[in-house]
């Protein structure tokens, strides 16, 4: 879903820094080679993940759901050079060529990518997190949100992708997927262990921080 008209998105392309080569180089090649290209996410919101990384710089990141390593550059970018983010993917066919994007972007040394179903890896990593960017199938987002919750430090932020869904959360009748969001944005709003809010960004972001 796109929240802003042609004109005001080529402005603000105009206006920003541009993006980097690696990924304009990794865009491309996602759409030429790999099915739905559209899971990107993309020049703007990358540039918020960046900005938010650089601001809290976060020691230890958990991305669910790698793609193609867009996302996980663009946190990366923004992390220090002794900070770790792991980045879990169920498709082991893209891992070669995240791992590729990882290196031209200079930032393969600071991202652990692990292969396989995200609710059996989560478990098996003792770490705790700063940051937790769900983005996978999104009939699992609840259960993520409750396998990484003790994982993530009090303070620690979890943000979910999609949480919009191309505006059909607020359609009276909702498909499966569309009933997954909603349940998920449902049970943050009113888990008191959290406060957060939805940014209308893309496809929107559910930024919730942990409080206790
Ligand atoms: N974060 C990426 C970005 O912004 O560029 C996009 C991620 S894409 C929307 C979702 C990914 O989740 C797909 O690559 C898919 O293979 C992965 N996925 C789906 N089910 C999964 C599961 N059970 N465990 C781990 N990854 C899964
Ligand atoms: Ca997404």
């Amino acid at each position: 879903m796109n929240l802003l008209s042609e004109d005001l998105e080529k402005y603000i392309h105009q206006w920003a820094t541009p993006e980097d080569e690696a990924l304009k180089e990794l865009t491309r090649e996602t759409h030429l080679k790999v099915q739905m290209p559209q899971m990107l996410s993309g020049y703007l919101q990358g540039s918020f993940m960046t900005m938010f990384t650089a601001l809290q710089q976060p020691k230890r990141v958990l991305e669910i759901g790698t793609f193609t390593g867009y996302s996980a550059i663009c946190f990366a970018k923004g992390m220090s050079e002794d900070s770790l983010l792991y980045t879990l993917d169920i498709n082991e066919e893209l891992a070669p060529m995240c791992q590729r994007y990882f290196e031209k972007a200079a930032v393969a040394d600071r991202i652990m990518m692990i292969t396989g179903k995200a609710l059996e890896i989560i478990p098996t990593l003792d770490e705790t997190f700063d940051l937790v960017f769900i983005d996978a199938d999104k009939h699992n987002y609840i259960n993520y949100y409750n396998a990484v919750f003790d994982k993530v430090r009090p303070g620690g932020w979890i943000i979910a992708d999609n949480v919009l869904w191309s505006g059909k959360v607020v359609n009276e009748q909702k498909d499966k997927d569309t009933q997954a969001i909603h349940a998920y944005n449902e049970k943050v709003a009113q888990d008191p262990r959290v406060k957060n809010f939805i940014l209308p960004l893309r496809d929107g972001l559910n930024i919730a921080q942990k409080l206790v």
